[in-house]
């Protein structure tokens, strides 16, 4: 009798099994359809003329130049002839430190409280998504709070990689206490970033193993530390060394013990190959490098450059920081400016690997927008339209890959193929022509500014779901 129980006790599960193997079987997963676009893979420097692109889930199933056959249910968008591309990838953002609303730079930002910085960054973080940036490089003051948060589909914004809190030497680059914290009259001798985790202070190997242990801890894909003297902080002198041998190490060991790497905030050329040589793999500025050398150290490493463009531009000097006579900020963009011509013909030459990064910070929201546009333009004028573009993509998504086993987006971005994330843009025209339907602009401060989204990118998808559709 028990035995006969037990048998149709396992019958009754076996059949429920059945069941539900069938229920699963006839459940297809969602899936959209791009037809008739022209698409720039990230790749070639072409257009792949009247293709269909299928989507199922997050990833870019099929791409063909005939039909492609989809589920019944499947979400079907017509191109129209647009070109369909893959989301840009901005390698070198401060979504905390974009916007300031006074014109006091870095120590306004010794002013201003969480609840400001927050509610600013999560602005900032929308703008990039709706113009088109599905994707963030954040390198001085994101741990990943908001970013868990737009993962779970809460708050609207861009992927983001992070490297926690800047860490730099007492006096270098992050070190943006106030006088009376440096020279002793306040007591509590932490300036505001240092106790916000926007940036930390770290002196000899073991403390900046720590911070950056720290920041591995907080959820950092990768640490950033200051190599050489800054532009927009006024302690250091721009031709600084910061970090010893030592110091650079230890960051890149404890990167390298978690499968990651370390970047550094470094322009001249002696911090550059000071970081290269401690096997720093992402070089953030370089603006100030000026010998042959230096690049093809660059080179032979296979390290990005990630360099600021619109530090290189005169049109900067217009800025109420960056261009004021009585800052030492003016002088320090004067230096950068004269290398641009040089840097420009060393980089073609050398082939170096070059992100694009265009570092906005202590900017009103309008400034902000029209450096981040201009940076474009710049890009493009030393570098063409093709390289620009594929920087903002595919050689990005080289970069953000470097994150290696910590990778918080483990499948390929910055493509057009099969396998990749479902990071698209659809675009008015052709980019490959013509960069200002991507927002690109050629005058730091024309205004007015385009706000969120831009008429020209009708439809923007992250991770297969689509946040803007004016088509
Ligand atoms: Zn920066």
């Amino acid at each position: 009798m028990k035995t006969t129980i037990k048998l149709a006790c396992i019958a009754v599960i076996a059949i429920s099994q059945m069941a539900t193997a069938v229920e699963k079987a006839t459940e297809l997963p969602p899936q959209t359809l791009f037809t008739n676009v022209n698409i720039f893979n990230g790749v070639d420097n072409k257009l792949y003329d009247n293709h269909f692109v299928l989507i199922e889930k997050n990833k870019i199933k099929t791409i063909s130049a005939t039909a492609i056959k989809t589920n019944k249910d499947a979400t079907v968008i017509d191109g129209g002839g647009r070109t369909l591309m893959p989301g840009l990838i901005d390698a070198h953002v401060h979504l905390n430190l974009q916007y300031l609303n006074n014109p006091a730079a870095i120590d306004g930002v010794s002013n201003m409280t969480w609840e400001e910085i927050g509610a600013m960054a999560y602005d900032a973080s929308q703008e990039y998504l709706y113009s088109g940036f599905t994707t963030v490089r954040d390198l001085c003051g994101m741990h990943d709070g908001m970013r868990k948060h737009i993962e779970a589909g809460t708050l609207i914004g861009p992927r983001i990689y992070l490297a926690g809190a800047c860490i730099s030497q007492t006096s270098g680059h992050g070190d943006w206490r106030t006088n009376a914290q440096v020279i002793g009259d306040d007591g509590n001798k932490v300036g505001q970033v240092q106790a916000l985790g926007i940036a930390t202070l770290a002196d000899g190997a073991d403390e900046v193993l720590k911070a950056c242990r720290n920041n591995l801890a907080g959820g950092a894909d990768f640490c950033k530390m200051m190599a050489g003297g800054g532009v927009t902080s006024m302690r250091d002198p721009i031709h600084s060394f910061q970090g010893t041998p030592d110091e650079l190490k230890a960051m890149v060991t404890a990167t390298t013990q978690w499968d990651t790497v370390g970047a550094v905030h470094a322009y001249h050329d002696g911090s550059v190959i000071n970081a290269i040589k401690a096997g720093v793999m992402s070089i953030e500025h370089g603006n100030l490098m000026a010998q042959k050398s230096t690049f093809k150290l660059v080179k032979k490493k296979g390290a990005f450059v990630v360099p600021a463009m619109a530090g290189f531009s005169d049109q900067l000097l217009k800025h109420p920081q960056y261009g004021n006579p009585d800052l030492p900020l003016r002088a320090k963009v004067e230096t950068i400016i004269k290398n641009y011509d040089n840097w420009v013909k060393l980089a073609n030459e050398t082939g170096i690997n070059i992100g694009y990064g265009t570092d906005v910070v202590v900017s009103t929201k309008a400034a902000s927008r029209g450096i981040r546009d201009f940076q474009m333009g710049q890009f493009a004028e030393g570098f063409g339209n093709f390289k620009t573009l594929k920087a903002m993509t595919s050689d990005n998504g080289r970069l953000m890959a470097l994150t290696g086993k910590n990778n918080p987006y483990p499948a390929t971005l910055g493509v057009i193929a099969a396998g990749a994330y479902a990071d698209i843009i659809l675009v008015d025209g052709n980019p490959l022509k013509d960069l200002t339907v991507l927002g690109a602009s050629f005058d730091m401060w024309a205004p007015p500014r385009a706000q969120r989204t831009i008429k020209t990118i009708p439809l923007v998808m992250k991770d297969g779901k689509v946040f803007h559709n004016s088509l």
